[in-house]
């Protein structure tokens, strides 16, 4: 089966701390979600990841299932990319899980967007972190990174 045209590798690169920084305030913020704004450089085929742009009252705005986005949030963040001559290239949240039993198999294969990520207006890469609490109490994490998403306008036609 070939791909479909277009399809070439989207390459990401992430820098430095960035993720470990992300999976601390993931962590911080459990039960409840957490979100940031990626910094870095974006083209065609790459994205590299600089650093990140947490909002000031993020947390104010996160429940245990719902990161409600300001809109404002995304000019903060452009406004603090220039500062430090970066730019906004994506965003990443955290969904967190208390414990259950089975709940480890979450760690790798449970980093997935939910239907109201992908419905939420995509413009860059997306990152998505998901807080495990194990049995013991202790919170573990993992992180996935996703391209840029393309949206797709569905038509069903009959015969
Ligand atoms: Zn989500």
């Amino acid at each position: 089966m070939s791909a479909p045209v277009g399809l070439k590798p989207f390459n990401i690169v992430v820098r430095g701390s960035v993720e470990k920084e992300f999976k601390s305030a993931a962590k911080e913020a459990f039960p409840k979600e957490t979100f940031a704004y990626l910094l870095g450089h974006s083209f065609a085929d790459r994205g590299i990841i600089e650093d990140l742009y947490f909002p000031q009252d993020v947390g104010q705005f996160c429940t245990t299932d719902t990161v409600y986005v300001q809109p404002r949030w995304l000019r903060e963040a452009k406004q603090y990319a220039r500062s430090i001559e970066l730019a906004v290239i994506g965003e990443i949240h955290s969904h967190p899980y208390t414990y259950f039993s089975g709940a480890e198999s979450i760690i790798r294969a449970g980093r997935i967007l939910s239907e109201s990520d992908f419905d939420r207006k995509p413009f860059g890469i997306n990152g998505l972190c998901v807080v495990v609490e194990r049995k013991s109490g202790q919170l573990v994490s993992s992180c996935r990174y996703y391209p840029p998403i393309r949206p797709v306008k569905l038509k069903l036609e009959k015969d």
